[in-house]
C-alpha cells in the first residue's frame, strides 16, 4: 500500500482508502463502568513466561521503533485468560506522544496515559493469523511518567539508541526479560476483539489491556522516546517533511522526531469489553 503516517497528508482519515475498516477497529476508549466482570478469565488465568529472556534487533522504520526477538532463551508465549491457543512472541514497540503530551493508544475512562508498550504475539499454528479473527494477541501495557523505570522497561529503553535515525537498524545482544514488565499487573486486564491500530487495520486481534500502568522516570522518556528522529541519517535540508503534523500540513525546519504515533479512537459499535478483576 501506499506509504502511511499520522499527518493530515498521509493520515489516518486516509488509511481507509487502502484498508478495508470494518466494526471491530482499535484502539478505543475503555470505560470500567461499561465493561463486565468475567471470571472465566480467572478459571485458567493469563500465563506469561516470566523467566524467557530475548534478545533484540531493533529498527527505526521512520514512524515508530520496532524491536524484533533475536534469540529467545526458553518460550516466549502467552495463554490462558481469554486465550483458546497459544500465542507466541513477535515483536514489540510503543506508541507515544511528543513535546510531553500523552500518547497512548487505548483511553481508559477517558485518559490517555503517556505511552503504550505492544507485546505482538501471533497464534500458533495459524497460516493467514491477520485473516483470522483472533490470529494475534497484543498485551497492552500503558506507561506512565513517575519516580522510576520498571527495570526490564529501562532495558529496552537503552536499546533506542541503537536506532535514532530512519533505517537504522542493530543487533543488540542484551538478554531482556521481556514479561517482567508487566509482573506486578498482570492480573487486572480488559479484552475485547479488536483490530490493528495501524495499516492494514486487520481485525485479528484478541486485545489484552492491562487496568494499571507500569512506569517510567522523565529521564528515561527523553533519552528514548524524544531522541528518535523520523528522517534518514545524515539527511540535511532547510525543510522536513512531518509525519506526524495532524493540523496544517506538514514540514518543519527541524528534523521531526518520531511522536504523536498513536492512532485516534475507534467506535465500539457494540462489542463487549471483558475484565479480568472485580
Ligand atoms: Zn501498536
Amino acid at each position: 500500500m501506499a506509504a502511511w503516517d499520522y499527518s493530515s497528508k498521509n493520515g489516518q482519515h486516509k488509511w481507509g482508502v487502502h484498508c478495508k475498516i470494518g466494526t471491530r477497529q482499535s484502539p478505543i476508549d475503555i470505560v470500567h463502568k461499561d465493561t463486565t466482570f468475567d471470571d472465566q478469565l480467572n478459571i485458567n488465568p493469563l500465563d506469561v513466561n516470566q523467566e524467557v529472556g530475548c534478545s533484540f534487533t531493533v529498527l527505526n522504520k521512520g514512524v515508530n521503533i520496532s524491536f524484533s526477538p533475536k534469540e529467545v532463551n526458553g518460550e516466549a508465549k502467552i495463554s490462558g485468560g481469554p486465550l483458546a491457543s497459544i500465542y507466541r512472541f513477535k515483536e514489540c514497540h510503543f506508541h507515544w506522544g511528543r513535546n510531553a503530551t500523552p500518547g497512548s493508544e487505548h483511553l481508559i475512562n477517558g485518559d490517555r496515559s503517556e505511552a503504550e508498550l505492544h507485546l505482538v504475539h501471533f497464534k500458533e499454528e495459524e497460516e493467514n493469523p491477520l485473516e483470522s479473527g483472533n490470529g494475534l494477541s497484543v498485551l497492552g501495557i500503558r506507561l506512565v511518567v513517575s519516580d522510576q523505570t520498571n527495570p526490564e522497561l529501562k532495558k529496552l529503553l537503552k536499546l533506542f539508541k541503537d536506532a535514532n535515525f530512519k533505517g537504522d537498524q542493530k543487533e543488540s545482544g542484551d538478554v531482556i526479560k521481556i514479561y517482567q514488565i508487566l509482573s506486578d499487573i498482570r492480573g487486572k486486564f480488559y479484552t475485547y476483539d479488536g483490530s490493528l491500530t495501524t495499516p492494514p487495520l486487520a481485525e485479528c486481534v484478541k486485545w489484552i489491556v492491562f487496568s494499571e500502568p507500569v512506569t517510567i522516570s522523565r529521564e528515561d522518556f527523553d533519552i528514548s522516546f524524544a531522541a528518535v528522529y523520523a528522517v534518514n541519517r545524515g539527511e540535511e535540508s532547510n525543510e522536513y517533511y512531518d509525519p506526524f503534523t495532524r493540523s496544517d500540513c506538514c514540514t518543519c525546519g527541524e528534523k521531526p522526531k518520531i511522536g504523536d504515533n498513536y492512532r485516534d479512537i475507534c467506535d465500539l459499535n457494540g462489542r463487549k469489553v471483558t475484565r479480568s478483576f472485580k
